[in-house]
């Protein structure tokens, strides 16, 4: 056995004996190698091999097609070819067609100089067998692209199973088909996880995950893209059709409960669809659209397809949302009060106040949007506590503005959001105490929807606060499910009718009956009433006619900003 040899071809002797030489340095190596011979007459010739290419050689000996150089011969001669042209070294990697055992391995090919046996040129041929590694790799490829819980693809996975399919719908021809990503978020996946234990959600989601792959068409891939998020990818031939087919099926997917463990759950799902061309943009906007639709669909609970316009809602919502905390953070929110008229004497009774929003950039934001979005994120809990304490120290300041407790009252709406996630009456007797102002002077405008979720609570949250003695209103009322019944058994004391009611008594008799039940509801149960949006002398009058007790409207002023809400009280009171 030979050493490793320190010195490099050039240096070898030519004159003495090659054959040992050649066996000497092939045998030194530690991959496996082999020198060959080539001559005009009978192409190639080995002239030494080491132990490692016999032992690499007797594995793909059995193999079809493999030369004794391993590679064919028309691509070995290429290969020498471009050496015999002045290269220094040329390498390639060779794959086996062997179906069973397939091979990749490395071949570099270098040419000895002063070498010559007959003048033939002669060249060093290595082999390193990658196979091994590169089905290493392989695997941890794919596992990097696969979930471990379901073996489905993951996020990273799905994309580029989705990306190769679309370029194989290339070599088809089919460039321009159309495909559908739906993504899919399981509801109450997290109660479940929370309730019955980690392992039972696991266990759910490897269910949902078979069902899935049964409702598949043979070419759709499924993958599981987050903790309870699963995407399908599928090709449409008629979108419509399709989309509608493949919504049917998810459907299915659902409708039957789940037995877990002894656990009977049922599941529901949220879903979103993209679609995409192949060919035709990045798939993975597509599956982002998929997302930004399954949010959509969270909020509709309806099935929703990604269109352009939602993006845009969702852009501006979701920067709505940075700015809005950003304003709430820097006082950049303000108030405004709209007087609130007894009707039976015109006397100012108290102010409403809304919150009003200036965006830097899109100037005044409608309070139903900036409202709406702060309910979605949270923010309506603190911007909630704001409103209230702006408020009720605004009352402060004109009392000791005029040095007297002003016989009026503060209105403040509570969102149905915050009444659920809040301590209220803790916020509202904080703020009572902080300003030292009297319960009684403080109304909270509820609306139907703050009761109907938890009755249970509501109606202990709203006992609470009659108990710091302040008043309870009943916002927009008759816009929602009006169940009277309920209005029986809470503290509520005004019933405040809603504006498109009041707008369209005039010429709307079904408006009037309307207005005149609910008076006589109201008068019936003891409450006193409001009616919003009053714009003319005569809805005035005609109301004041029915009964109603109070009104509110831009008949009598616009919602104003503090000092001029004042202004108007006592320019009013003066009068009156
Ligand atoms: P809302 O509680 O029903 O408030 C009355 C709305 O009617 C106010 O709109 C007011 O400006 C408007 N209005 C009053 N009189 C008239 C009138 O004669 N004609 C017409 N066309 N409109 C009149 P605004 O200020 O745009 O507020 C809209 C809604 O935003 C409020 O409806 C309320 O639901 C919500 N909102 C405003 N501020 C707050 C707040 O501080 N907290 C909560 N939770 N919601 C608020
Ligand atoms: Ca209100
Ligand atoms: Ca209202």
């Amino acid at each position: 056995m030979h050493g490793v040899r320190k010195e490099t071809v050039e240096e070898l002797d030519t004159s003495s004996n090659v054959a040992d030489r050649l066996a000497g340095l092939v045998a030194s190596l530690p991959i496996a190698a082999v020198i060959v011979a080539r001559n005009d007459l009978f192409g190639f010739t080995s002239l030494a091999c080491n132990d490692a290419f016999a032992t690499l050689h007797a594995i793909l000996d059995s193999q079809q097609g493999v030369s004794p150089f391993i590679l064919e011969r028309d691509r070995l001669a290429a290969l020498l070819a471009s050496l015999e042209s002045g290269e220094k070294n040329v390498s390639e990697r060779w794959c086996s067609s062997d179906l069973v055992d397939p091979r990749e391995i490395d071949i570099s090919a270098a040419r000895l100089n002063n070498m010559g046996v007959n003048g033939d040129n002669v060249f060093l041929i290595s082999f390193v067998d990658r196979t091994a590694e590169i089905q290493n790799q392989r695997n941890l490829h794919r596992e990097m692209l696969s979930d471990s819980l379901t073996g489905l693809y993951n996020r990273t996975g799905f994309e580029e199973a989705v990306d190769n399919a679309l370029s194989h719908s290339d070599a088809d021809g089919q460039n321009d088909e159309n495909f559908a990503i739906i993504a899919i978020d399981l509801s109450r996946f997290s109660q479940i996880n929370e309730y019955a234990g980690a392992i039972v959600g696991d266990e759910l989601i490897v269910t949902v995950a078979s069902r899935l792959k049964n409702i598949l068409r043979g070419r759709d891939i499924l993958a599981r893209i987050g903790g309870n998020e699963f995407a399908i990818f599928a090709r449409l031939s008629d979108d419509a059709a399709d989309i509608d087919a493949i919504c049917a099926r998810l459907t299915s997917v659902f409708d039957a409960p789940y037995s877990l463990s002894g656990l009977q759950v049922n599941m529901d799902a949220a879903i979103g669809i993209g679609v995409g061309k192949a060919g035709n943009g990045d798939p993975s906007d597509t599956i982002r659209q998929a997302q930004i639709a399954l949010k959509q669909a969270k909020r509709t609970n309806k099935i929703e397809l990604y269109r352009k316009e939602v993006l845009d809602t969702f852009r501006m919502r979701f920067s709505l949302e940075t700015d809005l905390r950003h304003a709430l953070d820097n006082d950049a929110l303000s108030l405004a009060y709209q007087p609130l008229i007894d009707l039976s004497d015109g006397r100012v009774i108290g102010f409403e106040a809304l919150a009003r929003w200036e965006h830097p950039v899109h100037g005044m934001i409608d309070p139903g949007d900036f409202i709406a979005v702060a309910e979605e994120c949270g923010l309506i809990v603190p911007l909630g506590k704001w409103v209230l304490s702006k408020a009720v120290h605004s009352l402060k300041e004109w009392d000791d503005a005029v040095g007297f407790t002003l016989p009026i009252g503060m209105n403040v709406n509570l969102s149905a959001v915050q009444f659920a996630r809040d301590d209220v009456a803790q916020s509202v007797r904080d703020v009572l105490e902080e300003a030292n102002i009297d319960g009684k002077r403080l109304t909270l405008e509820l609306t139907e929807s703050a009761i109907l979720s938890d009755p249970d609570r509501a109606a202990q949250a709203m006992h609470a606060l009659k108990a710091l003695n302040t008043c309870l209103a009943m916002d927009d009322f008759g816009t929602g499910y009006s169940n009277l019944a309920y209005l029986q058994k809470l503290p509520i004391d005004i019933l405040k009718i809603d504006r498109s009611f009041v707008t369209e008594m005039l010429q709307d008799r079904d408006s009037v009956s309307i207005v005149r039940a609910v008076l006589s509801l109201a008068n019936a149960l003891g409450m006193e009433t409001t009616a919003e949006g009053i714009e003319t002398v005569e809805l005035s009058n005609t109301l004041a006619a029915l009964g109603c007790t109070h009104g509110q409207g831009y008949y009598y002023s616009r919602p104003l900003s503090a000092d001029d809400a004042l202004a108007y009280y006592l320019e009013r009171s003066a009068k009156v």
